[in-house]
């Protein structure tokens, strides 16, 4: 970032355009007077005031917050200023607070002032920032571990573990000549190290590295040619993005549509027919790219505009059967599939009932910020060096402290400007 750390900066914390009100943070070691005075807050006194801010010609009347030091969120001086949300107010207020010396925040650099000023750990402001960039309710509920405080009481206890073992070997160190004690202690030693190896590999594989797509559910829709797979892909995405036509296996490239279904992200692929034979090479690509698209799926929905078809295909708990059509059958009888039209609507608020209900909603993955996952793998590598041929306090006591350094560095124990910057930048400007 560069600048000074604790110079006064100040963001616009809600989005840019017009809006009811806006929120204008403001954070400095050392708040110009002149912004109080033209506030009319008394600098020491926290609080929130009803003010009219005047510029040339006219004024707008704001709430204002001020946060004396150390009690605020970057643990500095804060003001919020919420103004009306209209981008002639905003420019004002912003011009204004440059005219008095303030630069304009750069992302994440609140955040890194409250990690900078203990009032935040690392993986706290990552919660804060995977709080916002989160997609969906889903990941929402998946960070819940990460962003409470569980998973850090896992790691403390994983910690704790790894002191205790950390102090055993040390003494050992001290006392090595004693061969019958180091035999004693080292097989036990060894069994720590595989307890705490195994609540480490219980972790691992119980959370995954928070990404714009994690926990993304892919629906694959598949079905001869002309059974109305694109118009059915049309009515669930309700928007015309896939071509529908009369003529049999015209979409050949998988169209991709994401929407959001109930809090999930899903992504549902239009594919090419699938037919028994066909001299097409093209249309044979696309078949192949069909059957691959449903081995990837998470959830299958095969379609039909064949009655007999429909009864005779199974489903499963990856698979719906739907019949389409409804609209030209004539006495359905009730089976293992579902019936709609495509085309009517008719039956498709079913199919989207099913969808909720299906293996979709399984998902028992928890979401941590990338950065905790590469160093709870980092850690596990550690732990699972070999110290054959080596001294093996010696060895055990080195790797115990290298995994100790990569769990704690998780909440963040150290001041590198380089990597504090790499976490902070992928922040909001506000945040
Ligand atoms: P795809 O090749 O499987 O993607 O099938 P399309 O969605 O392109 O549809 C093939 C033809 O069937 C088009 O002419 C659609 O209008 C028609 N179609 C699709 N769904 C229905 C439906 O529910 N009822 C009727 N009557 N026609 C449909």
């Amino acid at each position: 970032m560069g600048h000074k750390s604790s110079s006064p900066i100040y963001a616009l914390g809600s989005p840019l355009g017009r809006s009811a009100l806006a929120v204008i943070r403001v954070s400095g070691e050392k708040i110009p007077d002149a912004i109080f005075a033209k506030l009319s807050v008394l600098k020491e006194e926290r609080g929130l005031f009803v003010r009219r801010l005047a510029f040339e010609g006219f004024g707008d009347a704001c709430l204002v917050l001020n946060f004396p030091a150390p009690l605020s969120y970057t643990g500095e001086h804060m003001l919020e200023i919420h103004p009306h949300g209209n981008p002639a107010v905003l420019s004002e207020v912003f011009s204004w607070l440059e005219e008095e010396g303030l630069r304009e925040a750069e992302a994440g650099e609140f955040s890194k002032r409250a990690y900078l000023n203990s009032k935040l750990s690392l993986s706290e402001a990552e919660g804060v920032a995977l709080g916002i960039e989160a997609e969906s309710r889903e990941q929402l509920a998946a960070l819940e571990d990460f962003r409470g405080g569980v998973l850090g009481e896992k790691i403390n206890l994983l910690l704790d573990g790894l002191e205790g073992l950390l102090v055993r070997v040390e003494s050992q160190l001290d006392f090595s000549d004693e061969e019958g004690v180091a035999e004693v202690e080292s097989a036990e030693i060894k069994n720590g190290l595989l307890s705490a190896l195994s609540d480490l590999e219980l972790l691992i594989k119980n959370y995954m590295p928070f990404e714009k797509d994690s926990l993304k559910k892919k629906i694959v829709l598949i079905g001869r040619p002309n059974v109305g797979k694109s118009s059915l892909f049309n009515a669930l995405v309700e928007e015309n993005v896939a071509i529908v036509s009369a003529m049999a296996g015209t979409t050949r490239d998988i169209v991709r549509k994401r929407v959001a279904m109930a809090g999930f992200d899903v992504e549902i692929e239009d594919t090419a027919g699938l037919r028994d034979q066909t001299e097409d090479e093209i249309e044979k690509e696309g078949m192949r790219l069909a059957k691959e698209a449903a081995e990837k799926a998470d959830l299958v929905i095969h379609i039909t505009d064949n009655k007999e078809e429909a009864s005779l295909l199974k489903p499963s708990e990856k698979t719906l059967i739907v019949l389409n059509k409804r609209d030209l059958h004539k006495n359905l009888s009730s089976g293992a599939y579902l019936s709609l039209s495509a085309v009517t609507r008719d039956g498709v608020s079913d199919l989207l009932d099913k969808i909720q209900e299906s293996s979709l909603k399984v998902s028992s993955k928890k979401l941590v910020s990338e950065r905790t996952y590469k160093k709870l793998v980092a850690a596990k590598g550690l732990l699972t060096t070999d110290p054959l041929g080596r001294d093996f306090f010696e060895f055990t006591a080195q790797i115990l402290r290298d995994s100790l350094q990569e769990l704690r560095d998780i909440y963040g124990d150290f001041d590198n400007e380089k990597i504090l910057d790499q976490i902070f930048d992928k922040f909001c400007i506000g945040k």
